[in-house]
């Protein structure tokens, strides 16, 4: 862990959210050596969650924490990506992740949301970072003037700055923006159901599916079922056409009739049936359009104090199990930009480097992961039936192939980054350029420039 000379600009950050992101900000920030505070507004550690799918980019910010170790323990390495026809359980497409996790020396895995949460807990507990529940702060306790926290207890709370980890529903982005969020309905529902392992293996025909760990995807008319293991339970997503209408929107999650629902899914392959009978108590989750923000929507305040991180300033639908993933490389880029600033200048800079190189990367990422959806939700018709011929036929996989994943050029792109050496080249970048300016120049606005 490096020290913080007693000239930076910085010492204390305060982290609002304690969810993952938060979390993984609060441990990158401690290990730049600041002294770090979280907010989280539920009153105890949250115990929820299904499962979730972790990326090699996103395993390398947990390798390069060093809590990666902790985290493979609970977690399943998915060794292949099937995809499948969902009338006939025809494998169209077979993506080796063992493969691709030799080439990026991360592995893709999948684990409970509560285990990856517990890990980076217990981590952020064991680096010093001080975690306070129940804090629920409100777009109106953010003083964007004074760069202070006034929460209605009447405690005013000071630090050097303030990063909104707090998620889709953000008070900190409602205050920097001075809008409340009008989320639109995607069209699409996903529920979310979990089966024991064991009710998994009892069964001679999904055994298999336990047993090999695979993830699936089921290519079905415009919509797609996700399944997976998880340690000791069966996983599904099952996304689902539903109205785009903002007056049928709900924001907490709705029980399903699954009996009801099964009974709809005529033509349907049996072991899909089988899957849905073995459960009850079903909910499900209303999907929105994700944004794509532009130089309009700061995710930094004028004065530089308050700055957004995760879902808060990027979410995400999980066509390319992305989200988590781009909320933890934000999070890696901005503590190594900002453990390099050691003047208020240089953390002003810091941030507009941050902010730039982050909506330019998140915004193409929300394009892809719309184009996968796309791709993987198509309705049975001529071009449902081209797109099963190309993934059947192609020998190998090449640029535009349908499985965004298997585009080696995309893959490449989504896969290999690595936010530490991006920060590192970033303000080498930087530095250079401040080498050059004449005295007094003003740098935010050459920067947006140069990095554009
Ligand atoms: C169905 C679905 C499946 C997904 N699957 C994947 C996947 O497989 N892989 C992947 O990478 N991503 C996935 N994602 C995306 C991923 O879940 C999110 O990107 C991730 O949870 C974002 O983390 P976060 O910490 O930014 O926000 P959140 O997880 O929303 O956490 C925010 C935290 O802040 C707290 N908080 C909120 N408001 C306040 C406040 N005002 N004051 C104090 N605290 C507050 C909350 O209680 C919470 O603890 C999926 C998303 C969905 C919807």
């Amino acid at each position: 862990m490096g020290s913080v000379a007693e000239a930076w600009p910085i010492s204390h950050v305060c982290i609002i959210g304690g969810g993952p992101v938060g979390l993984i900000s609060s441990i990158l920030f401690r290990r730049h050596g600041f002294q770090v505070t979280v907010l989280e507004k539920n009153p105890t550690r949250e115990e929820v969650g299904a499962g979730i799918q972790l990326h090699p980019n996103a395993v390398r910010v947990l390798q390069n924490v060093g809590v990666f170790e902790r985290v493979r323990k609970t977690a399943i390495v998915l060794p292949h990506l099937l995809l499948k026809a969902y009338k006939t359980g025809e494998t169209l497409w077979d993506q080796d992740f063992i493969a691709d996790t030799k080439r990026y020396g991360a592995p893709l895995i999948a684990l409970h949301r509560t285990s990856l949460q517990a890990c980076l807990y217990e981590e952020a507990l064991a680096q010093g970072v001080e975690i306070r529940h129940g804090v629920d702060v409100k777009p109106a306790d953010v003083d964007l003037e004074n760069g202070v926290l006034r929460l209605s207890s009447g405690e005013v709370l000071h630090a050097d700055l303030y990063v909104g980890a707090d998620g889709g529903r953000s008070a900190v982005r409602e205050a920097l923006t001075g809008r409340a969020p009008q989320p639109v309905p995607h069209g699409r529902v996903v529920m979310r159901i979990l089966i024991e392992e064991k009710e998994m293996l009892a069964r001679p025909n999904l055994r298999h599916y336990a047993e090999d760990g695979n993830m699936v995807v089921w290519l079905g008319p415009d919509c797609q079922v996700v399944t997976y293991l998880l340690d000791g339970t069966f996983n599904i997503a099952f996304t689902w056409p539903w109205s785009k209408n903002p007056t049928d929107a709900f924001m907490k999650p709705q029980p399903v009739d699954i009996d009801a629902f099964r009974a709809g899914l005529v033509g349907w392959h049996p072991d899909l049936l089988e899957m849905l009978s073995l459960t009850s108590g079903v909910f499900q989750w209303m999907f929105f359009e994700p944004t794509i923000d532009g130089d309009e929507v700061p995710w930094v305040d004028n004065n530089s104090r308050f700055v957004l991180a995760g879902d808060s300033a990027h979410q995400f639908l999980p066509y390319l199990g992305q989200g988590l993933a781009m909320g933890y490389e934000s999070a890696a880029l901005l503590a190594a930009l900002l453990g390099k600033a050691k003047t208020s200048d240089q953390v002003r800079d810091g941030l507009a480097i941050y902010e730039r190189m982050r909506k330019e990367r998140t915004g193409l990422m929300i394009r892809a992961t719309l184009r996968q959806g796309r791709l993987t939700q198509m309705a049975d018709g001529p071009l449902q039936e081209a797109r099963d011929r190309e993934l059947r036929e192609s020998p190998l996989p090449t640029a535009g192939c349908p499985n965004m994943m298997s585009d080696p050029f995309f893959q490449r792109w989504m896969w290999g980054f690595d936010a530490e050496k991006a920060a590192d080249e970033a303000w080498e970048k930087y530095r250079r350029s401040c080498q050059s300016l004449p005295e007094g120049f003003v740098l935010v606005p050459r920067l947006r420039v140069m990095l554009g």
